[in-house]
């Protein structure tokens, strides 16, 4: 029986140290926390979004999209449905195909996971920050003065979005030691920051919008959803998913009414009786706004409320980012996600080089490299 060490306890190294087990390899799963599944807890505004049924590389960021492709091609939404609920548990699309648990409670999938780990006679160590893995013919794994020996490492510490989960960054030094490079990292699905002069008087107001990411005279990103006001930028889960393809000096113009025309709100402003008539149009904080902005010119009105524009000059960082952009590189790894400088090593979840937009991407992402080195290692 081979033994397999899986480092950190979040959802790609629960999923693998599940599938290894399943596999009758002797698996010791190290968490730095102390409880598994934080950030999969969080997931979803702790509803848990596991998935996505418009699955496919399109929705994911990579310098390698037909590795992400390969990976995605043996393990499809239906597969991860099916795994979850192989540990128990009701898994349901919504209307846009994302995936959550029936019950909607993110923590209630880590209570899977460790239910299932405790079944599978999985070692759990918690408290346990592995801070060096040493190669002596085979892996040593070091934490806190304690070591193990193991035939296969794992390495599914997660990148850096959200540090006070576990994820500060630090685990990439355990790749970089086997001589793993990192690409450049930046923090996704994350609120955007603006001049706050822009979104002042707008602090808590949310909207149903269309909003557009302009780069020059190019469309980056189009999508309809929620945007919240910030104190100095704009929230929102509509936000978060442009977030993705978002860069400081985009543009996001957004159509605060996209389901009416402009010519409806010219003759609904040809009334003349003044801020009046915004009444019912939009929040009346959003209405003061744009009113002042424009000083009650009809036309001018009309062509704000259709599109705000706000340029982007920057994210609100890793602390509150959903995600990690970056990270080691596909193209270092062979099948199986192994590297392809040390026999027996393995990557899985967000510490590889792939982000998926908002929506389950990213736990999917977790879940099907997960499988694929189990796979490899079956
Ligand atoms: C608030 C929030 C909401 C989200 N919502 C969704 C959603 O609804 N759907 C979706 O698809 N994605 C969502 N995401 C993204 C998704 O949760 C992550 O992409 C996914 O959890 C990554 O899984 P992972 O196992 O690779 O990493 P993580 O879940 O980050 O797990 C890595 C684990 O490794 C541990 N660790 C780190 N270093 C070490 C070390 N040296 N030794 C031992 N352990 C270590 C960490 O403590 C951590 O527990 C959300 C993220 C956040 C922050």
């Amino acid at each position: 029986m081979r033994k397999i060490a899986v480092i950190g306890g979040g959802a790609a190294g629960m999923a693998c140290a599940v599938l290894l087990a399943r596999a009758n390899n002797e698996v010791v799963l190290l968490e730095r926390g102390d409880h598994l599944g934080r950030k999969l807890s969080a997931t979803g505004n702790g509803q848990g979004n596991v998935t996505n049924l418009d699955m496919g590389a399109a929705h994911y960021f990579s310098h390698d999209p037909a590795r992400v492709g390969a990976v995605l091609a043996r393990f499809s939404a239906e597969d991860a449905i099916a795994f979850l609920s192989s540990m128990g548990g009701v898994f349901l699309p919504d209307a846009r195909g994302r995936v959550y648990p029936a019950g909607r409670q993110a923590s209630a999938v880590t209570d899977l996971f460790r239910h299932e780990l405790s079944r599978l006679g999985v070692e759990v160590i918690l408290g346990a920050r592995v801070e060096k893995i040493d190669d002596r013919g085979g892996f040593f794994v070091h934490w806190n003065g304690n070591s193990l020996a193991a035939d296969a490492v794992v390495l599914a510490a997660g990148g850096r979005a959200t540090e006070s989960f576990g994820t500060d960054g630090t685990a990439y030094a355990l790749a970089e030691a086997f001589g793993h490079s990192v690409t450049p990292l930046s923090p996704v699905l994350v609120q955007l920051k603006c001049d706050p002069a822009l979104v002042r008087g707008l602090k808590g107001i949310r909207v149903d919008c269309a909003l557009r990411v302009l780069r020059g005279s190019k469309e980056r990103f189009a999508g309809r959803g929620d945007v919240l006001f910030t104190e100095g930028g704009v929230s929102g889960d509509l936000v978060f998913r442009a977030s993705s393809y978002a860069e400081t000096g985009d543009v996001l113009m957004i159509d605060l009414l996209p389901d009416v025309q402009s010519s409806a709100l010219m003759r609904l402003f040809a009334r003349g009786r003044g801020e009046e008539d915004l009444l019912c149009v939009v929040p009346n904080g959003l209405a003061r706004v744009v009113w002042r902005r424009t000083g009650g010119d009809a036309a001018k009105l009309a062509a704000l409320l259709k599109g705000f524009p706000l340029p982007v000059t920057g994210t609100y960082g890793f602390a509150r980012a959903q995600a990690t952009r970056g990270g080691i590189p596909l193209s270092e790894t062979g099948e199986g996600l192994e590297s392809k400088f040390r026999r027996g090593l393995y990557f899985a979840g967000e510490i590889l080089d792939v982000d998926g937009e908002c929506g389950g991407y990213n736990l999917h992402w977790a879940f099907a490299s997960a499988h694929a080195v189990a796979e490899a290692l079956a």
